[in-house]
């Protein structure tokens, strides 16, 4: 992790940015089976004073959309009076984007390849551009994602507490849930945590779909955490709202086949021995009931209506508050964005209440 080295460059694929710049780089990551060179484009946004370097990247996983768009805004943003400087990497995946494929490729997660390799595998190769030339230039991260293909996620943000400064961004950020979570070697989470940068991981909505409440809520919190950090002019609001914070979550599972149909929408509190869903059997001969194994917030779910018995269904998060407490947040928190919202307070297309 490091400031530039010279105060007043910054230099990204060997083009020297000076403050006050804007502009983008192409870095060349390798050809593809087309023999078409692939390229990671970077956006270089630089403030007239000093500041934090803040890095925002998306579609680390191809299918996940909404970050896209989180970026796209952001790149299209003025950011009049800047400190420090933005570098964003709206398609950090571009080889998956074009296969419309959460994986590479060779059918491997991006995510679990970091800090990379320059002699690696194409995926490897891709991390470790993104680690040389971005993420080692800055001093904060933000990465935005979206829930697996057959899942839809609450606007959260997940954090380790081991890093100082996670925990103050993954709060000024001002997701409905701030949710404390473990980590997996191989994510970029990590490779940033072994650098000991402050880092926050931002999941919202589905793939493959554009969401705009959850986009609503991503370029807010981007923003907000620019505020937080100095680089843009501070706002009293921005303490309006705070998250639900959730210090750990399990998932609930189909204790039968069938066909699902959910009973409680996402930004629930749900009580233990609460009635979440039903699992039908397709021939008419019953009805299992999934029910609540503890008290927690719905904070992620199956999109599925076929289910297997195993397959995931809610995800359950504890809150530190008590759920009821939580749920009121995630309302609060919901209201500016969706302004539509009265008792549900997150939209869920694939609910049935
Ligand atoms: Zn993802």
């Amino acid at each position: 992790m490091g400031v530039p080295v010279d105060d007043d460059v910054l230099e990204i694929g060997g083009r020297r940015f000076r403050r006050g710049e804007r502009g983008h780089v192409d870095l060349l990551v390798g050809s593809l089976v087309s023999h078409a060179e692939l390229e990671l484009r970077v956006d270089v946004i630089r403030g007239r004073k000093p500041g934090p370097v803040l890095f925002v990247t998306a579609g680390v996983h191809g299918d996940e959309l909404n970050g896209v768009e989180i970026a796209r805004r952001l790149v299209k943003q003025q950011f009049r009076g800047l400190k420090g400087d933005l570098l964003i990497v709206p398609v950090v995946n571009m080889a998956a984007f074009l296969l419309r494929s959460r994986y590479l490729p060779d059918r491997r997660d991006l995510n679990r390849l970091f800090p990379g390799n320059s002699d690696g595998s194409f995926g490897a190769r891709v991390a470790r551009t993104l680690m040389d030339e971005v993420v080692s230039k800055a001093t904060h991260g933000i990465d935005l994602h979206t829930a697996a293909t057959g899942r839809i996620n609450l606007p959260q943000t997940r954090m380790a507490d081991r890093v100082e400064g996670s925990r103050e961004m993954a709060k000024a950020f001002g997701a409905p849930v701030m949710l404390k979570a473990g980590n997996r070697e191989g994510t970029l989470r990590a490779a940033c945590e072994k650098l000991g940068m402050p880092y926050v991981l931002f999941e919202a909505g589905e793939a493959f779909r554009l969401d705009l409440p959850a986009v609503t809520f991503g370029f807010r919190g981007v923003m907000r955490v620019m505020r937080s950090l100095g680089m843009l002019r501070r706002s009293k609001k921005d303490l309006e709202h705070p998250s639900a914070y959730c210090v750990g979550s399990h998932w609930r599972r189909a204790t039968a086949g069938g066909l699902f149909r959910a009973l409680v929408p996402l930004g629930k509190a749900v009580q233990e021995g609460q009635i979440l869903g039903v699992v039908a059997d397709p021939f008419g001969e019953g009805e299992t009931e999934v029910v609540s194994d503890r008290e927690g917030i719905i904070v992620g779910r199956t999109t599925a209506s076929l289910v297997d018995e195993g397959d995931a269904l809610f995800h359950i998060a504890q809150s530190k508050a008590s759920p009821e407490k939580a749920e009121e947040r995630i309302i609060q928190s919901a209201e500016d964005v969706i302004p539509e919202v009265d008792r549900a307070p997150y939209r869920d297309p694939h609910s049935d209440v």
